[in-house]
């Protein structure tokens, strides 16, 4: 039944990590909050029935962008807004700034959370493509105390996750672009919300004028992001960087999509053709943005 009301549920606001986690801990009917801007739709149309709902909006900690060494520490609480707005994303991963601003619309960016949109795990999302590619991991907090799970792990099947019941994301950390590496996200917007029907994210180190490292992540064609690795090794080498040798690489990223999703905006196939167009323009884009 559509009802745009949620079912009935228990609101807690705790202030602290902890307090949060136990009460996350206690059954799978506890949800946390953070943007709401994906759990408060799921909740309208009854997609989500949580009994208990944990804001939290409260818990110290769980925010601030810095530069840690070679990484970025991004809090998850931070907005999409916040991360597109950031002077240390903007110059030491500009990929990630630029995805961050191309996300929904103002209302969407000013409220919803890079922690959130990690855990939501949408297939449309682009900070799980971008963070995959970027080789980022992301920081949990449960019972048991902090792992950091790598972005290649953490992302399981449509909107599920590595997270176990009771786990918060309170960071992720993002790898650094240094000199001689660049990043470039590329993807087809649905219309409607901006979520990606298709999204190619490429990262790429240059050493002596050739390309020595390079990842490729698809979001959007499958339930998760995909690492197109064939692709991957198509792009080690490569030298002068030409058009040739760029499609030579794309034409590999289908290899790593089967079982592509299809719905009435976009069939599966569709899907792989756009992302090996905007493969293409990503691999470029990054090694214009390598230098
Ligand atoms: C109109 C519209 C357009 C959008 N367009 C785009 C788009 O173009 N691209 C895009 O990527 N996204 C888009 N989104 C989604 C948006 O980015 C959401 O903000 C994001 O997916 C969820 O973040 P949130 O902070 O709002 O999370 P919430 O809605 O609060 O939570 C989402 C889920 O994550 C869980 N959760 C939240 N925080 C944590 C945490 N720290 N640890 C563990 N679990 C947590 C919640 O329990 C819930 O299950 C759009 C949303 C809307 C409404």
């Amino acid at each position: 039944m559509y009802t745009q009301r949620p079912a009935e549920f228990t609101y807690h606001r705790p202030t602290s990590l902890d307090e949060a986690i136990e009460l996350l801990s206690n059954d799978g009917e506890t949800r946390p909050l953070a943007g709401g801007h994906s759990l408060l739709p799921m909740m309208k149309l009854r997609l989500a029935e949580p009994q208990t709902i944990v804001d939290l909006g409260r818990i110290p900690g769980l925010d601030g962008i810095e530069q840690e060494g070679d990484a970025l520490r991004i809090g998850a609480l931070e907005t999409h807004a916040s991360v597109a707005a950031s002077e240390v994303v903007r110059s030491q991963c500009p990929v990630l700034a630029a995805t961050a601003e191309g996300i929904g619309d103002r209302q969407v960016r000013n409220r919803g959370t890079i922690g959130g949109s990690l855990a939501h795990a949408d297939p449309g999302a682009d900070y799980p493509t971008v963070v995959t590619a970027l080789g980022a991991s992301v920081v949990a907090h449960g019972q048991g105390g902090e792992r950091e799970i790598a972005a290649d792990d953490f992302f399981t099947g449509v909107f599920t996750t590595a997270l176990e019941q009771g786990e918060l994301i309170t960071a992720v950390r993002v790898p650094v672009l240094s000199d001689g590496a660049g990043g470039a996200y590329e993807k087809h917007r649905h219309p409607a919300s901006g979520y990606a029907v298709a999204g190619v994210a490429v990262a790429v180190k240059v050493e002596g004028g050739k390309s020595a490292e390079a990842r490729i992540a698809v979001g959007g064609v499958t339930g998760t992001p995909v690492r197109a690795t064939a692709a991957e090794q198509a792009m080690i080498g490569i030298a002068p960087v030409d058009e040739a040798s760029i499609a030579g690489a794309a034409e590999k990223v289908p290899e790593a999509l089967s079982g592509a999703i299809g719905d009435t905006y976009a069939s599966g196939e569709y899907r792989v053709h756009l992302a090996q167009v905007l493969a293409k323009r990503a691999i470029a884009a990054a090694f214009e943005a390598a230098g």
